[in-house]
């Protein structure tokens, strides 16, 4: 009899090649071993180089194009059975083709931290604190002086349990202990909670008003569909998100809830904690290694039946899955932009279809790749025209700064309805999107600025700490006194940024609150959440700020909404920036009049007459979309073709771009240029030279899917393995959002 073939694993490890690596299960091992310790999915510990890694099982093979004599056997077997289900798995290699990225690198840059050291997950229940007895009789004026201690046990007393992790997002693991050792609280661990369907709601849903029903109806809770739930700022679309989960929890189901970003939208979070009384998990950048495994163990058990996250949440295993929601579809931050570039929207999709489930994308203002597909029928296209409670649209205006004196960006008649809300005792969202004091310094007698050494950049004026800094690589110096090309004193900061916006507000409004809301001024933690306190207390102040200030927040009582530049998104080289422009627009005037009072929108431009900023002031966000979708189709762009661009950078020009000639080469002699596949390039990125290196990309397009992928998969491994790929970086971005 001939002896049984030996068993090769092939393995993912952490490595930035796009191969798998062959390893032998030695037979005395594979007698001994359970068949399902050796199962794709599974991990073991290999030695790589000379190092012993943690890898993960891709495949099995009964051959190698190696000598058997030269494979290694494996070293330790992790998982008794695999670490991810077997579609999450599915997900991941479908991915990393997709996105022509490692698949080991892409598992083990998304997994937690702690399994990608091999550490092995154990069964969770939830840590959870809850009032000990003594806790219970401690009168309403005990613990008065320690505000944190006693606003705990307020906390424990409204909601009697609470998860260990939950708690430490409010407060310091130290003023916990302090109340263990004054045996006020106690812990306990919750195993998967059994909650009975009548309890599970902890508020009333409310009635669904009809465009909600008909919306609602339309989502099928039993196979895989893809809903496009496209409504105005305000229109319900969070009401569905829950009431579409309260379903899904009665089917005993999970729903996992992608949002672009946490901490700007704590209002979400306590949205679905106040509606449901069920365990709920987030995902987010704050959290330790400990409590991101724990949380990710919850959805994989079971325990968690909503799972929060921003973009690598997607990636979360489920043990019943149910629905996805992805909230702000059309939000950039879905896409990751280095390394394993996925877009995490598209591969909700994916995920939705592969794990039978329906998946719903919400915005106000949907991509035009969303739109599109409604149009060929790929999603279902639900529409709330009307905001849902008492408040009606807000009402635009253009204001011309051609013919308005204005002061530190601010138009007069601007400055006037500002000066009016405040009377009214409302607030003010000001919005330009560029943080700092003034975008440049520069000399007036000679004309030099301040330029970025290493970036095609000015360096931005920041008055407050005395610097100037470069927003493309973070370089910062002392802001000059003299002018090194003439030495005249003669420097001015030149043009505006939310600092002296701010500075210029708050001169003019002593007695009014001016909060500034930008990556400056929400460093130091906390920050962010006490502006928000401010004004979710209603008293009437001016907020200030960048994009920031766009993302989801509910202000009651803004009332007036000025956006200081909207002419830099009508101008900008890239072919999504009139979509965005439009967006951006639509989701800050958004912002206003969500109370009671209706709101007002004053929109500043050099250009009050181009068309489309009349037509989105006119119509509409659906209008300004729909005729952006036939130019894209005339000028042969995304979402009509399939678009790839090969990047690459070096500190020398010429190797960057003298590998993307190589590039088309290779593509080139697999593909030549047809009706159907297009290249450009080498072109020098938007932005040339960033952080001292010079960035070119090669821009690859077809009309199908199906030719651009095996074409990159078959360009990269040439590449791969060219001498010149050890002399630039150089990357694949599929879909690429930016160029
Ligand atoms: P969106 O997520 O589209 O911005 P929300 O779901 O936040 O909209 O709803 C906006 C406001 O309208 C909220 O205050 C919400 O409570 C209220 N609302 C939503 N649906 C209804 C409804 N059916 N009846 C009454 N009020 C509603
Ligand atoms: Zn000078
Ligand atoms: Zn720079």
């Amino acid at each position: 009899m001939p002896e049984p073939a030996p068993l090769i694993l092939r393995v993912a490890v952490p490595s930035p090649l796009r191969r798998l690596f062959d390893y032998l299960v030695p037979p005395e091992l594979a007698e001994k071993t359970p068949a399902s310790a050796l199962q794709p999915g599974c991990r073991v510990t290999v030695a790589f180089g000379r190092r012993e890694v943690t890898g993960l099982i891709i495949e099995h093979s009964d051959s190698s194009e190696f000598a058997m004599s030269k494979l290694k056997p494996i070293g330790q077997l992790i998982d008794s059975e695999p670490l991810l289900p077997p579609s999450l798995f599915k997900l991941f290699v479908w991915a990393s083709r997709y996105y022509q990225h490692p698949i080991g690198d892409a598992l083990f840059s998304t997994l937690p931290v702690l399994l990608r050291k091999g550490e092995r997950p154990t069964a969770q229940g939830q840590k959870c604190w809850q009032l000990s007895t003594l806790g219970k009789g401690l009168g309403p004026e005990s613990l008065k002086q320690a505000r944190q201690q006693r606003a705990l046990i307020d906390a424990l007393r409204t909601e009697q349990i609470i998860s260990d992790e939950r708690l430490l997002e409010q407060f310091s693991r130290g003023i916990i202990s302090q109340l263990k050792q004054k045996s006020l609280i106690e812990s306990l661990v919750r195993a998967e909670p059994q909650i009975a369907s009548q309890n599970m709601l902890k508020q009333d849903h409310l009635a669904l008003n009809s465009s909600q029903q008909q919306a609602i109806d339309r989502i099928d809770h039993h196979s895989f569909n893809c809903s496009l739930l496209d409504g105005v700022t305000g229109s319900g679309k969070t009401e569905i998100y829950l009431q579409c989960i309260e379903k899904a929890l009665r089917y005993e189901r999970q729903t996992l809830v992608l949002i672009p970003e946490i901490n700007l939208t704590p209002q979400t979070e306590k949205r679905f904690r106040d509606r449901f009384n069920v365990p709920i998990v987030t995902l987010h950048s704050g959290l330790s290694d400990k409590q991101r495994l724990s949380a990710w163990m919850q959805a994989r058990d079971g325990t968690a039946k909503i799972i929060l996250g921003t973009r690598s949440a997607i990636f979360t295993p489920l043990k019943a899955p149910g629905l996805i929601i992805l909230d702000e579809e059309h939000d950039q931050s879905y896409k990751q932009q280095e390394g394993f570039r996925y877009s995490a929207r598209d591969l909700a999709v994916i995920r939705a279809q592969q794990e039978n489930m329906p998946i719903i994308l919400g915005s106000a203002t949907p991509s035009l790749e969303s739109l599109n597909n409604c149009h060929n029928g790929r999603y279902q296209h639900l529409i709330l025209s009307a905001r849902a409670g008492n408040s009606i649209q807000p009402s635009w205006q253009l204001i011309d700064l051609k013919s308005e004196r204005s002061n530190a960006g601010i138009a007069a008649s601007t400055m006037a309805a500002i000066s009016d809300t405040i009377n009214h005792k409302q607030q003010v969202l000001v919005f330009l999107n560029r943080r700092g004091f003034a975008p440049a310094l520069l000399c007036h007698q000679c004309g030099w600025t301040a330029q970025c050494h290493s970036c095609d950049s000015r360096l931005t004026v920041h008055r407050a700490r005395d610097r100037l800094i470069c927003h493309h690589c973070d370089f910062q110096q002392r802001i000059a006194r003299q002018c090194p090309s003439c030495q005249s004193r003669q420097l001015v900061a030149a043009g505006e940024g939310t600092e002296r916006s701010e500075a210029f507000l708050q001169q003019h409004f002593p007695n009014t609150k001016v909060l500034r809301v930008d990556r400056d001024s929400t460093r130091k933690k906390g920050a962010m959440q006490e502006v928000f306190d401010i004004a979710d207390s209603g008293e009437p102040c001016i907020l200030i700020g960048t994009q920031m200030l766009a993302k989801g927040h509910h202000f009651e009582n803004v009332t007036l909404v000025a956006v200081l530049d909207a002419d830099s998104g009508l101008f900008s080289p890239d072919f999504r920036s009139h979509e965005r422009m439009g967006q951006l627009l639509t989701q800050v005037a958004g912002r206003s009049g969500r109370g009671n009072v209706p709101g007002r929108v004053f929109v500043q431009t050099h250009q009050p007459d181009h068309p489309l900023l009349e037509l989105l002031i006119a119509h509409g966000y659906s209008h300004f979309a729909d005729q952006l979708l036939p130019q894209r189709q005339l000028t042969q762009l995304p979402p009509f073709r399939y678009m790839a661009v090969i990047r690459a950078e070096s500190e020398r020009a010429e190797s960057a771009e003298g590998f993307l000639r190589l590039a088309r080469k290779i593509a080139e002699s697999l593909l030549p240029a047809n009706q159907a596949l297009g290249y450009l390039g080498p072109l020098p990125a938007i932005m040339e030279k960033r952080a001292g290196r010079f960035r070119y990309l090669l821009q690859i397009d077809a009309d199908e899917r199906a030719t651009l992928g095996p074409l990159l998969s078959a360009v990269a491994t040439q590449l791969e393995n060219h001498k010149d790929s050890r002399r630039v970086r150089w990357s694949i971005d599929v879909d690429p959002q930016e160029l």
